[in-house]
């Protein structure tokens, strides 16, 4: 989103916009408020379908509030958004690329027209703060348009190649990358515009039909999706979106054969689940899966202690520390522990915490009732192994009464802790104390996670840092977020190890292949 006065929002600029934003986000939630309680449908084959039973969104920072209700969809619905998704593949498969990126990107503008709008039912669905909220969907939009200029710079993917030696004939060779079929996309509460938004668009460039299923908890943002692919000209089927539990009109999706490839964000356990149940169909399927995070922060003892803390604060807490890029270890050099750690809790002591709605505020509420409990296991378990340094502890009165807080907590724990391994998604982080950075680095790499890092030292220091570390995506010395805040066409955002499947990073180079097999001709004629 780029305002009158060319300021570009994204999580890097987001923590001090224009005073337009505000106005308009405000404008934007008062409208919103004056219009909850609706019911919403489901989008298949271009229809508005409904079902009698119902899932109810409320706002996670005081869940008396129903924001509205939406369909609880069964394995009937799953099998006709397929069957949709099925009949609309021939024609959208072959109408030119060139067509396709048209209607993405009106799509795209869409999305901005509806920023503030979305920006708001994302804010109270999610929990988001009002700029992360704002965030999200602008980084959706970016990751449409990014999607089709990929395609645009690599011609539609149609590349002559070179003519093998056969004497007496000539032959011409052509590589074409093409779409798979009908494209699942599944996913989770946390980003619920990038995540649902951002591989629908790009299989849709790339020539695939989708069927989207957001999480239970967070639906709206993915329906207004939806809404700007229709508006935008895509035809009927092409997109459907379904709602409902993921473990019964989720699992009906993955189970089925017409499914042709599937991205599915959202946790380790439910991923890895998918990709046995999903292996389970006639041939190997393309299955990106985007799955957890147990993202390290490494802090030399020659780094910048503001830049630091500050950068770690961020990282930590913001979204509740619901970022699946969440700082959630800090391994500290023992030289500059005790500073970073005091300035650490000095800055969480400082974050305002109340309605994510509200323009000062940087904490929200955790996204729902199991969550809140995590919270209380894991703080729990903390105190009875190590050290709260700050928090530790629901925030239950006056105005969090109706809401999941949970004060933001930095703990000390020994090593050898689970919790140190464990991606817990709410908002704690663990703070150790090593000797030395390769100490540091051997902690850092022995989870089965790869998602991000940080690092705070010198230049070189960050060189030696970005060989060692196994994760997709990584940062040095940023304030802005010490492991968190990925931007399409800058910072390609993926994962290693058990945390994810693709080894390509969204909004990255490699990405939009991932949802097109190749396919070559070989043409022979007498010379
Ligand atoms: P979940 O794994 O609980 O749910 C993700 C999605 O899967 C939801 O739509 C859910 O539906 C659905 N689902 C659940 N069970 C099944 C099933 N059996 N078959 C098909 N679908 C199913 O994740 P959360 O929503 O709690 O999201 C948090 C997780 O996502 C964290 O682990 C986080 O790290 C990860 N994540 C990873 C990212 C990455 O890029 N690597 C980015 C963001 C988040 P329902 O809601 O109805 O249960």
């Amino acid at each position: 989103m780029t305002t009158e006065n060319s300021f570009k929002l994204t999580y890097a600029t987001m923590f001090n916009p224009p005073e337009e934003l505000h106005k308009r986000f405000d404008q934007a939630l008062a409208h919103l408020k004056a219009n909850l309680g609706q019911d919403h449908a489901m989008i298949i084959d271009g229809k508005e379908t409904y079902n009698q039973d119902k899932l109810e969104n409320r706002f996670p920072a005081d869940t008396d509030v129903l924001l509205g209700t939406f369909q609880k969809g069964t394995a009937a619905d799953a099998q006709a958004a397929l069957a949709a998704a099925r009949k609309a593949f021939p024609a959208w498969s072959h109408t030119p690329w060139q067509e396709r990126i048209a209607l993405v990107r009106k799509a795209a503008a869409l999305m901005d027209e509806r920023i503030f709008e979305m920006g708001a039912v994302l804010a109270m669905e999610v929990g988001k703060t009002r700029m992360e909220a704002l965030g999200d969907v602008a980084e959706t939009a970016d990751i449409f348009r990014y999607s089709c200029s990929r395609m645009e710079a690599n011609n539609g993917f149609i590349n002559e190649m070179g003519a093998d030696p056969l004497v007496g004939y000539v032959s011409t060779n052509t590589s074409v990358l093409r779409p798979y079929g009908v494209w699942l996309v599944i996913s989770p509460f946390n980003f619920p515009a990038s995540l649902s938004g951002g591989p629908a668009a790009t299989a849709l460039v790339a020539g695939n039909t989708i069927v989207m299923k957001p999480a239970s908890d967070t639906p709206w943002t993915s329906r207004i999706i939806a809404e700007c692919f229709r508006d935008a000209g895509i035809p009927a089927g092409v997109f459907n979106y379904v709602t409902g539990p993921g473990s019964t009109l989720g699992q009906a999706l993955i189970e089925s054969p017409e499914v042709d490839g599937v991205t599915f964000t959202g946790s380790y356990d439910v991923g890895m689940k998918i990709f046995r149940d999903f292996g389970l169909g006639r041939w190997v399927r393309p299955t990106i899966l985007e799955l957890g995070g147990k993202n390290p922060v490494i802090v030399s003892r020659h780094a910048d202690i503001e830049t630091a803390a500050m950068g770690i604060m961020r990282s930590a807490f913001g979204l509740q520390g619901q970022k699946c890029s969440a700082a959630s270890r800090i391994y500290a050099e023992a030289p500059i522990y005790d500073a970073l750690a005091a300035r650490l809790v000095e800055l969480t002591q400082n974050l305002k915490i109340g309605d994510p709605t509200e323009r000062a505020v940087f904490l929200g509420p955790v996204v729902n009732k199991s969550s809140y409990k995590d919270y209380q296991t894991f703080v729990a378990e903390i105190k009875a192994a190590g050290k709260v340094l700050t928090g530790g502890q629901i925030l239950s009165e006056g105005e969090y009464a109706r809401g999941y807080f949970c004060a933001p907590t930095v703990a000390e724990l020994p090593f050898t802790h689970r919790l140190w391994k464990h991606e817990m998604f709410v908002p704690i982080t663990t703070i150790g104390k090593v000797h030395s950075l390769d100490e540091a680095m051997k902690l850092a790499n022995d989870v089965d996670y790869g998602l991000t890092s940080g690092f705070y030292g010198t230049d070189d220091e960050a060189d030696w840092f970005f060989d060692k570390i196994e994760a997709g995506t990584n940062y040095s010395n940023r304030s802005q977020g010490a492991t968190t805040g990925a931007w399409p066409g800058f910072q390609p955002f993926g994962d290693w190890k058990g945390s994810g499947s693709s080894g390509k990073n969204g909004g990255g180079l490699y990405y939009l292949p991932l949802y097109m097999h190749e396919q070559s001709y070989t043409r022979v004629r007498k010379a």
